[in-house]
Order: C-alpha cells, then structure tokens, then sequence
C-alpha cells in the first residue's frame, strides 16, 4: 500500500528533533523561513511550533494560496516558543 518504511514514523523537514509530537496533514503544507533565510518545508502542526519558536521565521508568501495558512497562523500565536520544552 506504499506505507512500508516511508511513511511509518517519517516527520515533516520542519519538525525539532526534540519535538515528539506528530505531524498533522500533508508532510509538505506550507514553507517556513527562517530569520536567515533558510526554507522549510512541512506539516500545518510543525510549521505553526516552528513559527512561534524561531525569531524572525515567517511562512514564504506562496503560503498566502493555501486554505490552511490562517490555520497556521493562529495555531503560531496560541503557542509559547519552544512548546515542546515545556511539554506542549
Ligand atoms: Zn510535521
């Protein structure tokens, strides 16, 4: 059925390693940007945990065409930073 070792326990690219949680939908919904510039693509869940954690990340505008984005966006703001230090 396709699962077999490829999608049993995969996360998004945007996922902390020290994040246990999950990942929620697509594996590759909307693009982080990092504060440096770097681009990650991942899941709404990780993408909102990484929103509301890096300084200066935002989602890349292409983001804007998606119906999940205000999703993410309200997910980030209802988020301390680094929630999965605190057991989030
Ligand atoms: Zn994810």
């Amino acid at each position: 059925m396709g699962d077999r070792n490829t999608d049993a326990g995969r996360r998004c690219l945007v996922a902390d390693r020290n994040d246990p949680t999950p990942c929620e939908g697509e594996l590759m919904a909307v693009t982080v940007i990092t504060g440096d510039g770097k681009e990650i693509t991942g899941c709404v869940h990780h993408s909102a945990r990484q929103l509301a954690s890096l300084q200066g990340s935002r989602l890349h505008p292409m983001a804007a065409l998606m119906p999940w984005v205000v999703d993410v966006y309200c997910r980030a703001a209802a988020l301390t930073p680094f929630p999965w230090e605190v057991g989030l």
